[in-house]
């Protein structure tokens, strides 16, 4: 086993991450920026290295001050979390070559999967199901990309190869704005990805998120962990997942689950990872998988009981899973709700001094935040500031244990969106369960032509 792991990350993940490192016994090093000094994970760490200035790009995506604060810290493995270097194959092939682990898939996996295009076509040839749209990335001329789309039928949905985080899309409704959209995606994707590459995809109308989640060892062997329904999204956006997804046959969870694993053994995939997949009418329909931990992994870990981030570490270190699929059951439903730093309607950033915290407790409920009364939440990341988890025997449970955490929970000085996640709570679709993907964004809709 590992004696010491670098964290190259920040915020609540930073602090998850050391969490399993301290159950393990394993000595933690944190890198930060200048304008999270002061963050308690940084101080409870046994060293910390500041590695640059608060911009992300000079600190936090700054691969050789990174490598560098592993080999003076003499650090043996390093854990990227989500977002930042987490799905950088680069990043991960230069911590190999200069002699760290990579707590994570291996290189080309992770390049293989970053490019949605080869992803989707991996997932064909590995027998899981993909949205129709273009076989490859589409061709330069216009007449050839029209007939495309008339095979597909609109609406379609164009998408950025190298698109992440609910960036790079564009939905296209008529055969007269396709050309257009066409290329002003993939102007913006040059802009924000470094590729131009963009592909079509039939837009699904009504469907929801579900995503897999996978565990799989060097030794070939991999699971399923079930799944997650991650519809309620603002922008492409999750704002509360859970688990297990409302409604999902056992069979058809058994199914898809399967296939991902299949699918991780068939390409040697290694380590933590999510197969996402929009699901309409009873049908999966594969759009990306995720080369990392996820932020809504807790779900998952209070179902199953396995603590995801633990076997990252393990399965980094080569052991072998300590499960098969048939012991993993899963228990009772889970809710996570995402607390953001911002209003709650207008969605606007309020970052700043945190002047008082309470967080939640009581039978079921987790929180995973890093913040504390007195922390100052700095402007220059995501807006996220913890998440809260609830778990329970029924899905109704955990809903009303939910409501109750949110309800204690209190923080000052700055606007969350737990007013947001309070009416959702008390909202009578999302209660019955099974919503698409556009729920949310037709409930603000309604709300702002409400007259207050
Ligand atoms: P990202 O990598 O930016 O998260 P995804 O491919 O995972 O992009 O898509 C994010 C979200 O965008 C999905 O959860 C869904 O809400 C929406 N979306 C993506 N593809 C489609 C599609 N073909 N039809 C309808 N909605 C889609």
């Amino acid at each position: 086993m590992f004696e010491k792991i670098l964290i190259a990350n920040r915020g609540e993940i930073a602090l998850r991450i050391q969490r399993a490192c301290r159950e393990l016994g394993i000595r933690t090093v944190v890198v930060h920026s200048e304008a999270d000094t002061e963050a308690k994970y940084v101080k409870l760490a046994d060293e910390s290295v500041c590695i640059g200035p608060a911009p992300a790009a000079a600190s936090y995506l700054n691969i050789p001050a990174i490598i560098s604060a592993a080999e003076v810290t003499d650090a043996e493995a390093i854990h990227p979390g989500y977002g930042f270097l987490s799905e950088n194959a680069d990043f991960a092939e230069k911590v190999q070559g200069s002699g760290f682990v990579f707590i994570g898939p291996r290189p080309e996996n992770i390049r293989l999967m970053g490019d949605k295009v080869s992803a989707k076509q991996a997932m064909m040839k590995a027998g899981v199901p993909v949205v129709p749209g273009s076989e490859g990335p589409l061709p330069e001329a216009g007449a050839e990309i029209v007939k495309i789309a008339r095979r597909i039928g609109y609406p379609v949905i164009i998408k950025a190869a190298g698109g992440g985080g609910g960036r790079g899309m564009r939905v296209v409704h008529t055969e007269a704005a396709l050309v257009n959209a066409v290329n002003l995606t993939r102007r913006e994707a040059l802009a924000a990805f470094s590729n131009p590459t963009v592909y079509l995809e039939k837009y699904l109308e009504n469907p929801r998120h579900i995503e897999i989640q996978v565990l799989a060892d060097e030794h070939r062997n991999a699971v399923y962990l079930g799944e997650r329904d991650c519809s309620m999204q603002r922008r492409h956006q999750k704002v509360l997942e859970e688990a297990p997804a409302p409604e999902l046959p056992q069979k058809l969870r058994e199914k898809i689950g399967e296939r991902c694993a299949e699918a991780c053994r068939r390409i040697g995939y290694r380590g933590a990872g999510t197969f996402e997949f929009l699901c309409e009418d009873g049908e999966f329909y594969f759009i990306e998988m995720n080369t990392r931990v996820q932020v809504e992994h807790p779900v998952t870990e209070m179902v199953t009981g396995i603590d995801i981030v633990l076997q990252q570490i393990l399965i980094a270190a080569g052991e072998k899973l300590p499960f098969r699929q048939k012991d993993i059951v899963l228990r009772g439903h889970a809710i996570e709700c995402r607390i953001n730093a911002e209003d709650p309607y207008r969605f606007t950033p309020s970052p700043g001094k945190i002047t008082s915290y309470h967080p939640p407790g009581g039978p079921g409920i987790r929180v995973d935040s890093h913040v504390y009364s007195g922390y100052t939440v700095p402007p220059y990341y995501d807006s996220m500031v913890g998440k809260v988890i609830a778990h329970g025997a029924s899905r109704d449970q955990a809903i009303r244990r939910m409501r109750t955490a949110l309800s204690e929970m209190v923080v000052e000085g700055i606007q969350t969106n737990i007013p947001l996640h309070l009416d959702l709570l008390h909202d009578n679709r999302f209660i019955s369960g099974g919503t698409s993907i556009h729920y949310l964004e037709q409930k603000l809709a309604d709300r702002q032509q409400k007259p207050k």
